[in-house]
């Protein structure tokens, strides 16, 4: 009887549950998409009931379709987006408030502030990150503010594994992953616990925090789908598309293009202060090992596409965006600063905008798609100069998320970079994580099988070099910044 492996991929924008064969091959997946909730300027905000609901509707629907039952299942692994709150009231398990996302901004004041109190480089030291609203900390803080204290202590606190966890176990289990947990601005990544200190910073007090946990690890098991399916493997979506990719190694490094990049680079026991502003960070812990991780993100790269296509009109697709780019003047001087939603890093200028510059009289819409390839790929080489000025050693880079598909990006990746890419078969490397991690934690795969699970799809060499356009681009985005415009 041929056994599968099921992952839960609690992504910002959408849910899907994924199925594996044994040898982790991708079989079958179900998606529901998400509502985003804008409630003022700065808030984002989901509805964590319909996470939930999304959940088990894609697990449903994905085992319905292929005729299987919670005995065909060997184990679950689970994947989501990171540093979202929530709050549940333990009794009912219902949410009692909306989760705060991610890239909820209401915060930023109080960071400012704390930021102001010269608090910045204490939590940097110990957490690796910066002092941003982005991490889970300062909209905790901002619940707990926030709820009605009748029944304050009925309430539980957590991110979305932990939350989705706790609710597959039905309340049995109240715990994360380690990789979560270093993105809440709470955990301390040099001793590996939930950091007092900080716990004051935030004026985080009185509550219970979740048991924190191995990405290989026994999360216990839920009995919602006819009977006993382990969950053995949880991590958060970055560090697992690490995983997904075969990061294993010191060295290993890969950058996902999606709506933003991500690039990770695994520096094992190493924990590397970033003197360039990425964030330090838990890349996985497996058989009691840390490996520590470089991170470094960028809001606009298959999103800068998506603008081209949505607001501006030029692209019928975003497959659409290579043609087009094939057919412009590839000595066009034409530059794209995706800075739509302000820059991450390594510059993190919350205020800076996009522009086009270069542009003239033989300037068409091919030359600006190139432009825009260009600036995901001139954005990650900036991505991967901070990293190397650090200390990290990269030969090659594995890419994956859907702008990856695109292979003019991709070679121009290879121009820019000079180093090889490597793209694999399976490029949705997040959910292929969390079932590498949940074949590791159910103890039916090694680390050694896994790594041959992996396959490689295409690889792009360097053939010519970007300097000159990338010294352009440079020269504009400089301007842009000094100039605040
Ligand atoms: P996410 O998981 O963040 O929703 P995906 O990994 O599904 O993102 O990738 C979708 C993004 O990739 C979209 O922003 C889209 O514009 C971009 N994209 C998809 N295919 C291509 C392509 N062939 N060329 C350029 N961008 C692409």
């Amino acid at each position: 009887m041929n056994k599968y492996f099921l992952s839960i991929d609690q992504g910002t924008t959408s849910s899907r549950a994924v199925l594996y064969d044994d040898r982790i091959n991708q079989i079958d997946f179900i998606q529901k998409e998400l509502s985003q909730y804008f409630p003022s300027p700065g808030y984002v905000e989901h509805d964590a009931k319909e996470i939930w609901d999304s959940v088990i509707y894609c697990i449903k629907e994905l085992l319905l379709k292929n005729n299987l039952s919670h005995k065909d299942i060997i184990s679950i692994g689970i994947t989501n987006q990171r540093e979202t709150v929530v709050a549940w009231d333990k009794k009912t398990g219902i949410p009692v408030h909306k989760a705060l996302v991610w890239q909820d901004r209401r915060t930023f004041e109080y960071c400012a502030r704390l930021k102001g109190d010269g608090l910045e480089p204490e939590i940097n030291k110990k957490t690796g990150l910066l002092l941003d609203p982005y991490f889970s900390a300062s909209k905790l803080n901002w619940l707990i503010n926030n709820l009605d204290k009748t029944n304050f202590s009925n309430i539980l606190f957590g991110t979305i594994d932990c939350y989705l966890i706790w609710k597959l176990t039905e309340g049995r289990k109240y715990c994360t992953d380690i990789t979560n947990a270093s993105r809440t601005s709470l955990f301390n990544i040099n001793t590996f616990e939930w950091d007092q200190e900080l716990l004051k910073i935030f004026d985080i007090n009185n509550i219970d925090l979740p048991e924190v946990k191995e990405n290989a690890d026994d999360y216990g098991e839920t009995l919602l789908f006819g009977g006993s399916i382990k969950i053995s493997g949880v991590a958060g979506d970055q560090q697992s598309a690490l995983i997904g990719q075969n990061g294993f190694e010191s060295g290993a490094i890969k950058s996902t293009y999606g709506t933003g990049c991500f690039l990770i680079l695994n520096t094992a026991e190493e924990l590397i202060r970033s003197k360039n502003k990425l964030l330090t960070t838990i890349g996985f812990k497996l058989n009691s090992k840390v490996s520590y991780a470089l991170e470094g993100s960028i809001f606009m790269a298959g999103s800068t596409i998506q603008w081209l296509r949505d607001q501006m009109g030029i692209l019928d697709s975003s497959e659409e965006s290579e043609k087009k780019a094939l057919n412009a003047d590839l000595n066009s001087e034409v530059c794209l600063i995706p800075a739509m939603t302000g820059l991450g890093a390594p510059h993190w200028s919350p205020e800076a905008k996009g522009a086009i510059f270069g542009l003239t009289m033989n300037s068409t819409s091919n030359e600006i798609c190139l432009a825009a390839l260009e600036a995901v790929a001139f954005q990650t080489r900036e991505l991967v100069s901070a990293m190397k000025a650090d200390g990290g050693k990269l030969s090659s880079l594995k890419i994956d998320g859907g702008m990856s598909k695109n292979n003019f990006f991709s070679q121009i990746l290879a121009n820019t970079l000079d180093i090889r890419i490597c793209r694999p078969t399976n490029i949705e490397t997040t959910a292929l994580g969390a079932a590498y991690l949940a074949a590791l934690g159910s103890g039916y795969a090694t680390q050694e099988e896994i790594v041959n699970f992996w396959k490689m799809e295409k690889e792009f060499e360097p053939q010519e070099n970007l300097d000159k356009k990338f010294g352009i681009w440079q020269k504009y985005l400089e301007s842009l910044i000094k100039q605040k415009i």
